[in-house]
């Protein structure tokens, strides 16, 4: 076929292809119009020629469109040679012809939104207005007003011929031709349907001619079902190419004297014409609303199947898992990935519980919360809970919930839950959680001595202080110091200072009864240790016992008048008054152990037993 026209290559040979085929149809097309005028006085019931044309020169380049139109102007004149003599009125015929085509063709294209398909309402509607009731129009007032075209006739009766000839000619035509031109036809014989399409058309020719060659006008209504059939069952092509098939018959069986059309023996041959004219204006016009509306409702069907399929690919490609559930969180849709998630097929989840049947229960209150929260707020809520894999293995979840409304009503009707599987990530935060926790504690340690360090120390010490402020209860202090310790390390070497160092510190730890006291290494060779709620006595108390113990050790120490090493400890108490600060306590427990030092080491010194003591202690 033409599909040249198309593709529009300017090669010589596919010149000559299009050319002669659209010398051929429009020839055809006029030859048939020709000869059912010849018979019925020369009125053109039907004039096919322009709709020929217009299909062609719609899919044609327009750099072709003078060469086409030459071509279909000398198929138009030829297809009147059987005329006895030459009339100029031919010639006026073809020019005319050529124009209005042109002016169609002109408008349609600088009209059009796109390929020329006539399968949207809105192309429809184009191809009406111009093709069908526009340019028709135009034509047959040059045609009846530039020269009398039906000899005998009113002007009037010369404007309808005219009219519902071109118009009826391109109305069934062109849609058929375009189709012939897109390469649809020869599609429709491979495709899966062709015998039915095939089946459809021969009974549509058979129905066409019998009603048609039967002189009753009613029978004529038995037509409109079947083209409406054919146009639902096999599409608007199909439908075309009966209505085309359906108007050549009834222009020829009226020519001929057939049909019910011939059979109005009280009317004037003009008339008759006028008859069937309107007639199948009826046919074209139904067949037309009829298959446009069908394809674009098929249309429309293809862009939601297509829509969804992307829908569903997005969805189902996910490795996260998209759960519909209903109010009472029944799973009612389950993307596939569950299967790799969980282990269950989608079918196997179907209206059962998601809070049931997947969370660990321990997780299942914050999870109603959160469901509880959405629906009440309706906004979205991550959280992270534990489900049940289908071997009874848990993982860790993140689920996204939010509120499935209907789209109508906006009445809430379920939740959408993104399920992430997170267990790696889990781990990996459980890792560095434990990770982080022994480089806090390690960072809380002095690494000499195994006890707190000095940044525990004030971080302890400052919350105990609020804590006893809070409670107004009192809080104590010990701070020890080794006495002569500079000699031991010069008698002894630093390394066994350390050593000496270790000693002391799990001495006074051990000492510690309480869970809530805190030993921690203050600097170089001093130790403090924090007593909450006990009071200065109670702290005396147990600074004798540490000091006593140390001094139990009997570590030799040369350089110690006590000849083994001894520790000397400053304890001071306090309850804390409202915004006040805990140096004060270390303050009377130094100047504790500073009286302790003079007064010849190896002893403890309570701070309320210092001559200047301006705190409250027990
Ligand atoms: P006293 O406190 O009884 O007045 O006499 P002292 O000799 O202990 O006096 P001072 O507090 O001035 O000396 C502290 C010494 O402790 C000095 C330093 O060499 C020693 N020292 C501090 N930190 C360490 C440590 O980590 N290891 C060792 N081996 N020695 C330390
Ligand atoms: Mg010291
Ligand atoms: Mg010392």
């Amino acid at each position: 076929m033409s599909a040249g026209l198309i593709s529009s290559s300017e090669r010589a040979p596919s010149l000559v292809r299009d050319g002669v085929f659209v010398f051929l149809t429009v020839f055809v097309a006029g030859v048939l119009s020709f000869e059912f005028a010849q018979a019925s006085s020369g009125v053109y019931a039907i004039w096919w020629p322009n709709g020929v044309l217009l299909a062609a020169l719609l899919m044609a380049k327009k750099q072709r469109w003078p060469f086409l139109l030459a071509i279909g102007g000398a198929a138009i004149v030829l297809a009147h040679a059987p005329l006895p003599a030459w009339q100029p009125r031919i010639l006026w015929l073809a020019v005319g012809c050529l124009d209005e085509v042109c002016l169609v063709a002109l408008v349609m294209r600088w009209w059009a939104d796109g390929p020329f398909t006539l399968t949207t309402v809105r192309q429809v509607v184009r191809f009406v207005i111009l093709g069908v009731i526009v340019c028709p129009i135009i034509s047959a007032i040059f045609a009846v007003g530039l020269g009398n075209v039906y000899p005998g006739h009113s002007w009037i009766s010369a404007f309808v011929h005219w009219y519902l000839a071109d118009a009826l000619g391109i109305a069934t035509a062109t849609p058929v031709m375009l189709a012939a031109y897109r390469g649809s036809i020869p599609k429709l014989w491979k495709h899966a349907k062709a015998m039915q399409s095939a089946g459809l058309l021969i009974l549509l020719t058979i129905g066409g001619c019998l009603c048609l060659f039967q002189p009753d006008m009613a029978v004529l209504g038995l037509l409109f079902p079947l083209v409406i059939v054919a146009v639902l069952r096999m599409g608007w092509i199909v439908g075309a190419l009966g209505v085309l098939t359906l108007s050549i018959l009834a222009s020829g069986f009226t020519s001929a004297g057939h049909g019910p059309f011939a059979a109005l023996s009280h009317a004037t041959i003009g008339d008759r014409t006028i008859e069937m004219q309107l007639f199948l204006a009826a046919l074209v016009g139904s067949a037309a609303i009829v298959a446009t509306v069908f394809e674009e409702r098929r249309r429309m069907l293809q862009q939601a199947k297509e829509k969804e399929r992307s829908v569903r690919l997005l969805t189902e490609s996910s490795p996260d898992v998209l759960l519909l559930n209903d109010l009472s969180s029944r799973m009612l849709y389950t993307t596939r990935a569950v299967t790799r998630m969980l282990g269950y097929q989608p079918v196997e989840l179907y209206r059962k519980s998601f809070q049931i049947d997947l969370m660990h229960p321990d997780e299942i209150p914050a999870y109603a919360d959160a469901l509880d929260a959405v629906r009440r707020r309706n906004e979205s809520r991550t959280l992270i809970y534990r489900m049940r894999r289908k071997d009874g293995s848990w993982m860790w979840a993140e689920g996204c919930i939010s509120l499935y409304q209907d789209e109508r009503s906006a009445e809430p009707i379920g939740f959408v839950n993104v399920v992430r599987d997170i267990t790696h990530r889990k781990e990996a935060e459980d890792r560095l959680q434990s990770a982080y926790n022994e480089l806090e504690v390690l960072a809380a340690i002095d690494a000499l001595t195994g006890v707190a360090n000095r940044r525990h120390f004030d971080a302890v010490l400052d919350a105990e202080w609020k804590r006893a402020m809070r409670s107004g209860s009192i809080i104590s202090m010990l701070l020890i110091d080794v006495d002569f310790f500079k000699n031991f390390n010069d008698i002894y070497g630093h390394l066994k200072g350390d050593d000496c160092l270790r000693d002391i510190a799990a001495t006074v730890s051990q000492c510690t009864r309480r869970s809530t006291d805190m030993v921690a290494r203050f600097g170089g060779e001093e130790f403090a240790v924090i007593l909450p709620e006990t009071d200065e006595a109670g702290a005396a108390a147990l600074a004798e016992r540490i000091r006593q113990a140390v001094e139990s050790h009997n570590v030799r120490h040369d350089g110690n008048t006590h000849g083994v090493v001894t520790i000397s400890i400053g304890c001071s108490a306090m309850v804390p008054t409202r915004g006040s600060s805990w140096l004060p306590l270390i303050e009377a427990a130094d100047k504790a152990l500073y009286r302790g030092k003079n007064s010849g080491r190896n002893r403890v010194i309570r701070a309320s037993h210092l001559p200047q003591v301006l705190w409250r202690t027990s």
